[in-house]
């Protein structure tokens, strides 16, 4: 159990922000807890980063909160006994900026290596001569289609993305051992990059990958098309490490590993704590109804548009709540649509026509479908 495990350090709020906790696990490894702020809000509210550091032979630390926070991730660390100089090496559980925005700023400060998928290596540098436009210049690969306007993106994030496209990355193949105890997994589907990390058979840092409460975003397949050629040549389809079907089949990779393994403590990056209480998650449990919720949306999303083709967008607003939809909401929404109508299309269930529609096909084979996909190893 979690809550037999967890040794608070510090309180923090409701959501988790400013706690500090430890957790000892059975065998008497420890992992340190320390969540970052994030500053979504809203319907698409995330709650804090959490950040980990495994306290293995050397300690090593497990993502680093937004852009900007490094030095409070290290007082937090110094909080808890541990110096920067100590960590081993950094790591991060995938390429999204509140897990490695202040991944730059750590690993100049402490010296630390850093360690990341090949394809995180990959996607974080900048490749002016293949990107497809301008926007794609001054852009690294990983936002070469991202949904937020330009002007967004140049405001918020450039700074952030060329410190972090100079890093020296040490890169994680698909199954790599950390340290001793510690064996990390590529899980990819909600980013391509992403990696969960088992420690000693105890614990699981599971990423965004499974989260409590929430469903984690799936990335498109469509976003493979542009970066097909800076990836390494073992990634040739989309699926294999983009959208949802790449998602689904790495969660059924961690329940193949977690069925093989006891009692695990499972440590998502997101909501470990929230609403005043602790959320305990059973690996397995949770990644049934994480697919469930999947067959689930696709189904509502089929009903949707065999009254009708659609484009994303009209599904998106049809579907989803009002407040899910406010300022970026909708984008947020429609992306969500769009990979299930991928998933949908492959499995023959919809077709997209002109004018970036939708249309049903007539068949539902998408439930059963989902429920073949095989662990992608
Ligand atoms: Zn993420
Ligand atoms: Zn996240």
């Amino acid at each position: 159990m979690l809550q037999d495990c967890v040794e608070v350090l510090r309180k923090g709020d409701s959501s988790g922000n400013g706690m500090l906790i430890r957790i000892k696990l059975p065998s008497g490894h420890e992992i340190l807890g320390l969540p970052t702020e994030n500053a979504y809000g809203g319907g698409w509210d995330l709650g804090p980063t959490w950040n980990y550091v495994v306290l293995d032979e050397k300690p090593f630390l497990v993502d680093t909160g937004k852009f900007g926070l490094g030095g409070r991730l290290l007082d937090m660390m110094k909080y808890a006994g541990i110096s920067g100089k100590d960590l081993d090496f950094v790591m991060v559980s995938h390429g999204h900026e509140d897990h490695d925005g202040s991944l730059f700023e750590i690993a100049e400060s402490t010296g630390a290596k850093v360690k990341g998928h090949d394809i995180y290596d990959r996607l974080i540098r900048f490749y002016p001569d293949r990107a497809a436009d301008d926007a794609g210049k001054r852009f690294p690969a990983s936002c070469w289609r991202c949904f937020m306007p330009e002007s967004f993106s140049r405001k918020n994030c450039l700074e952030y993305h060329q410190t972090r496209s100079v890093l020296k990355i040490e890169t994680i193949e698909n199954e790599c051992n950390l340290s001793k105890s510690s064996l990390s997994y590529h899980v990819p589907g909600h980013s391509p990059d992403s990696l969960s990390i088992f420690v000693g058979g105890e614990a699981v840092l599971v990423g965004d990958t499974v989260l409590p409460d929430i469903t984690p975003w799936p990335s498109q397949e469509s976003f493979f098309d542009q970066v097909r050629e800076v990836l390494d040549p073992q990634y040739c389809s989309a699926e294999s490490v983009y959208g949802l079907r790449a998602y689904i089949r790495s969660l059924a990779k961690l329940k193949e590993i977690g069925k093989s393994l006891g009692d695990l403590i499972v440590l998502p990056a997101h909501r470990l704590f929230y609403n005043g209480g602790w959320n305990e998650l059973n690996l397995l449990t949770r990644i049934d109804e994480l697919v469930e919720h999947h067959i689930q949306r696709c189904g509502a999303i089929l009903e949707i548009v065999m009254k009708g083709a659609k484009t994303a967008r009209e599904i998106a607003v049809e579907y989803f709540d009002g407040p899910l939809l406010k300022g970026f909401g909708i984008l947020m929404a429609e992306n969500e649509v769009v990979s299930h109508c991928e998933l949908l299309s492959a499995f023959g269930d919809v077709v997209s026509e002109g004018d970036e529609k939708f249309a049903a096909t007539g068949t539902m084979n998408f439930g059963s479908a989902i429920h073949s996909l095989k662990p992608g190893w």
